[in-house]
């Protein structure tokens, strides 16, 4: 019985090898379609709707710029390839990463920081890869891919160099700021208080060693159960540490805002953004 399974398999392998090259082709792509073709449309859903609820006029340009700028994509031996063809030159790659790609993820040089991270935007190959494999709520989901959306907004609209790590680190402090306003406006007054309740914390630590935010900055708080009675529950605790750390965020970006002015206040965003980014290299309060 196993022997004739066997030879039902390898005649199928020995058809398609057989096909022309041009069949072969539209089949790969159907069934790429097919697999991330779901998990991009609900991706380009949750953004639209968070951006909906945060009533913001920039995400709602942005949820509406990933919807008519992006291309499903998928990967091609080392590199990334549009599905879908190409409508626009301002077009980006939509790449959600399914649990098969992980592989892929520690192979490919240009994807490992992906193993790391939810989602990235790889401006020199215009793609938006976004961990599909992680569970999220349908806000996180949405923050995330509004998130890297941004980063392709910056790079193909407004034409931001992405040349060295000074400008990365300028993008994502522009990105973040702009995930913070989200962030305010879905949560209101309730969210405020997180905040005001974290900014405290965070002084009282500073004041007990005699520490200024900036000469150090400290590690994120722990999750404040009030978050999900604004936000939803979240679907994993990946899920609760990315809004965590969007909070953490908002809430030094703050105090910074309150310490420093002009080009020191942008230069220490700049500095956090990068410890935060690399914690080997930061400083932390105990
Ligand atoms: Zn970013």
């Amino acid at each position: 019985m196993k022997k004739v399974s066997m030879l039902v398999v390898l005649s199928l392998v020995a058809l398609c090898a057989g096909a022309e090259t041009n069949v072969l082709h539209v089949s790969l792509k159907e069934l790429e379609l097919f697999k991330r073709g779901p998990f991009r449309d609900q991706m380009i859903v949750d953004a639209a709707k968070v951006a909906v609820q945060s009533k913001d006029p920039e995400a709602i340009a942005i949820a509406d710029f990933v919807r008519a700028h992006s291309a499903l994509g998928l990967i091609h031996s080392n590199s990334f390839k549009l599905v879908e063809d190409a409508t626009t030159n301002t077009l980006f790659a939509l790449l959600p990463i399914l649990p098969e790609d992980l592989a892929d993820l520690f192979r490919i040089p240009v994807m490992r920081s992906m193993t790391n991270y939810s989602g990235e935007y790889m401006p020199a190959y215009k793609v938006a890869a976004v961990r599909a494999d992680i569970h999220l709520s349908p806000f996180g989901q949405g923050m995330l891919v509004l998130h890297e959306g941004k980063h392709a907004y910056l790079h193909l609209i407004e034409h931001h160099a992405c040349r060295d790590l000074d400008d990365v680190d300028r993008d994502e402090v522009e990105v973040r700021t702009f995930d913070c306003r989200v962030y305010q406006k879905i949560g209101g007054p309730a969210y405020e208080q997180i905040v005001a309740r974290q900014m405290d914390s965070i002084n009282q630590s500073l004041a007990a060693i005699h520490e200024k935010i900036g000469d150090v900055f400290p590690e994120s708080l722990d999750y404040d159960p009030a978050i999900d009675s604004i936000f939803g529950k979240p679907a994993s605790k990946r899920d609760a540490s990315m809004r965590c750390t969007g909070i953490y965020v908002d809430v030094i970006f703050r105090l910074l805002e309150r310490a420093y002015t002009g080009e020191a206040l942008a230069k220490q965003k700049i500095t956090f953004i990068r410890s935060a980014y690399e914690p080997a290299t930061r400083t932390f309060l105990k």
